[in-house]
């Protein structure tokens, strides 16, 4: 892997101070920073070959559509789908989710059948669920987690009926930062024929993601938590099931044939995307994913999992603070809270130290809530992050605390 403080300075906003101190960036989890070959492929797109994809004959659109349908590529290899068409750009994980939950309730879920989620869901992957079954009249279950944070896998089990129609769980909590066991659980589904979507917002930046290995039937991510743009994201779906889906939304470029009696639609993957889509993100997306690749996906959780572990540690020596989240397998991320000190009272001088961390229920109440508590201060690490920042991290939660004692 590149020197740590090359690939610091890939990133322009490392560089800058905030309240006249050097930026400490703890707030991956709610999206990362951008290195400069995402900015400047953002940038490249308006100054070079802008045109709408798919829409016309002339150059700039035929420049603009070759390298949205390489992004589309770029995504597959990288999440080692079997097929182009297999992928769908939306506007985000929670689009995707929202997408899957629509079109897989209108055709495959009637009243009294039943959807699985988690404890541990972030709010995306909870609410277009219950939206959906308040529309179908079928019954949201929930799988419970431990005190640790982990998923009850017996639980699970229990909960799989012959009324059961998917299952959506994520892959890494982005609250307490537990791996989730995707794998496992998508086994036990289909072994009673039963798909399953993986919420991948926190598991696509952490390490290799294989949606072949994983088995999974959807996965869902947002480019802006794996270095690219915001309003991007993708929307993974086996061919045999997107091609049974009825569309989410209706517009330009996802049909076929239009009349007013009736309309045809396009083909995979066209027939997911209606309207002009977000083809500058896409592509530089698509950037981003080969930066995340020339840096070594094993090489990056290797070194996250190094900060993690020196986090964790330091962290626990501080005294009244205690994690929420001990979950053996974790991606860098670690909620706490200090001793008779709220959270957000934390965060706010934490910031004024220009230490950028998260405070709040992190979009996952049911999680807050399952401890009885009404939010955290969560630092979400990124492979750019380094120890001595984790020293100065500690060194401020000591002067949080000194001044709470006054
Ligand atoms: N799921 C999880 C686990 C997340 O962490 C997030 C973002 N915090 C989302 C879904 C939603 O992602 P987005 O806001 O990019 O759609």
């Amino acid at each position: 892997m590149k020197d740590i403080s090359e690939i610091r300075s890939d990133f322009p906003i490392l560089g800058r101070q905030v309240y006249g101190k050097p930026l400490i960036y703890f707030d991956n989890g709610a999206t990362t920073q951008k290195p400069k070959c995402v900015i400047d492929t953002y940038s490249r797109i308006f100054t070079e070959f802008n045109g709408n994809v798919h829409r016309g004959v002339h150059a700039m659109s035929d420049l603009t559509s070759e390298a949205y349908e390489n992004a589309r590529e770029k995504v597959r290899s990288f999440i080692n789908a079997t097929k182009k068409e297999e992928i769908i750009f939306t506007s985000g994980t929670t689009d995707s989710i929202n997408c899957v939950a629509f079109s897989f309730g209108e055709r495959f879920v009637k009243p009294g059948d039943e959807i699985i989620i988690s404890e541990l869901e972030h709010h995306s992957n909870i609410v277009p669920w219950q939206m959906m079954c308040q529309r179908k009249g079928a019954v949201l279950k929930i799988i419970p987690i431990d005190d640790n944070g982990e998923i009850c896998f017996d639980e699970f089990l229990k909960l799989l009926t012959p009324r059961t129609r998917l299952v959506a769980i994520s892959q890494a909590s982005n609250s307490l930062g537990t791996v989730v066991p995707v794998k496992k659980i998508t086994d036990a589904a289909h072994s009673e024929n039963i798909p399953v979507l993986v919420d991948g917002a926190q598991g696509i930046q952490h390490g290799i993601v294989d949606v072949q290995e994983l088995q999974c039937d959807f996965y869902a991510f947002s480019g802006h938590k794996i270095y690219g743009p915001t309003g991007i994201g993708v929307l993974y779906g086996k061919e045999e099931w997107m091609n049974e889906l009825p569309p989410y939304r209706g517009g330009g470029d996802m049909v076929e044939k239009v009349t007013f009696e009736k309309t045809t639609y396009q083909n995979l993957p066209y027939k997911f995307e209606a309207g002009t889509v977000n083809y500058a993100g896409a592509i530089a997306m698509a950037e981003a994913l080969d930066y995340v690749l020339g840096l070594g996906r094993e090489d990056i959780a290797e070194r996250e999992k190094t900060l993690l572990d020196y986090a964790t540690r330091q962290l626990i020596s501080v005294k009244g603070l205690k994690i929420y989240g001990n979950a053996e397998n974790k991606i860098p991320v670690v909620s706490f809270l200090l001793d008779g000190i709220h959270q957000y009272d934390t965060g706010i001088i934490l910031d004024k130290m220009g230490i950028a961390v998260r405070t709040g229920t992190h979009c996952a109440q049911p999680v807050m809530d399952h401890f009885g508590i009404d939010g955290t201060v969560r630092v979400s690490m990124s492979f750019y992050n380094t120890f001595s920042e984790i020293d100065t991290l500690v060194e401020g939660l000591g002067k949080v605390i000194a001044m709470f004692k006054k």
